[in-house]
């Protein structure tokens, strides 16, 4: 397996597309190349004749819990609900032999399905009661108009200052979760920005929220570029532009100075440890 850029500079497995800035992610990083070797442990189970693919594991906002294992140019991506983040060592091992079964068209362990179904019974009952809150006494919300800010509005916006509005619309949406290590997010497979939920909040400023989805919008105007077989998807150009955003050193301050709060209001709000 390649050793790729400096770790922090994408997602951290290689996933298509950027995770923030680096910085926050350290911790997401190792935990992303522990459960890697899970998925290679259940290819060597299941398919010892055979060699272990190149496996490229990312965790994805998807709302609600689903996970997708595909097969493009011989790598094998496996993308994981963001809400099974906290799932033990255990339920990522089960869920490794599961996605790799179905995969492959063999039996799922009843050992696996059994460990991994009840982690998701207590995750959904966790979810269900977050979300219960979440709804009590607000606004509808959608996918992209949050409680404070409107991602569709935003993207127009920025669209019209900075790309002469030649930018494809993405599906635009808040993340289900509010997530710390994962601020923004964009998917090219399936056209999609995902802002952290964690920003829709009354003390972030705007700049904040528009730095984001601007960062977000530069990879659909760079491209991500093949190098020697690498990934670059952070280039020079790429940091040029992200430079040209007007608060771009207000933004970048004001991130580094709250990402704390950020976390703390999170993990309150997810019900974690
Ligand atoms: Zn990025």
């Amino acid at each position: 397996m390649s050793s790729g850029p400096p770790a922090g500079r994408k997602c951290a497995a290689g996933c298509e597309k950027s995770f923030f800035n680096g910085k926050y992610f350290t911790s997401m990083d190792e935990k992303i190349s522990q459960i890697k070797t899970f998925y290679e442990a259940a290819f060597r189970k299941f398919d010892p004749a055979k060699t272990v693919p190149e496996i490229d594991v990312c965790f994805y906002p998807y709302i609600g819990i689903n996970h997708t294992i595909r097969v493009r140019d011989g790598v094998v991506f496996v993308r994981l609900a963001e809400l099974c983040d906290a799932m033990p060592e255990s339920g990522h091992r089960a869920l490794a032999e599961i996605l790799v079964a179905k995969l492959l068209r063999k039996k799922v362990p009843a050992l696996a399905r059994e460990t991994y179904s009840r982690f998701v019974k207590q995750t959904e009952i966790r979810e269900r009661a977050v979300e219960n809150k979440r709804n009590f006494g607000r606004k509808i919300v959608t996918a992209a108009r949050g409680e404070f800010f409107d991602l569709d509005e935003i993207f127009e916006k920025l669209n019209a200052v900075y790309f002469r509005k030649s930018l494809p619309k993405p599906v635009l949406s808040w993340s289900a979760r509010k997530t710390y290590r994962i601020l923004g997010h964009h998917d090219g497979t399936h056209e999609t920005i995902v802002v952290s939920r964690s920003l829709d909040d009354r003390s972030v400023p705007e700049y904040v929220v528009e730095y984001i989805v601007y960062h977000e919008m530069l990879h659909i105007f760079h491209p991500t570029v093949h190098h020697n077989g690498r990934r670059s998807i952070h280039t020079p150009e790429f940091r040029r532009s992200e430079r040209r955003f007007a608060d771009y050193e207000k933004a970048e301050r004001w991130i580094e100075q709250n990402i704390k709060h950020i976390k703390r209001r999170a993990k309150k709000t997810n019900g974690q440890s």
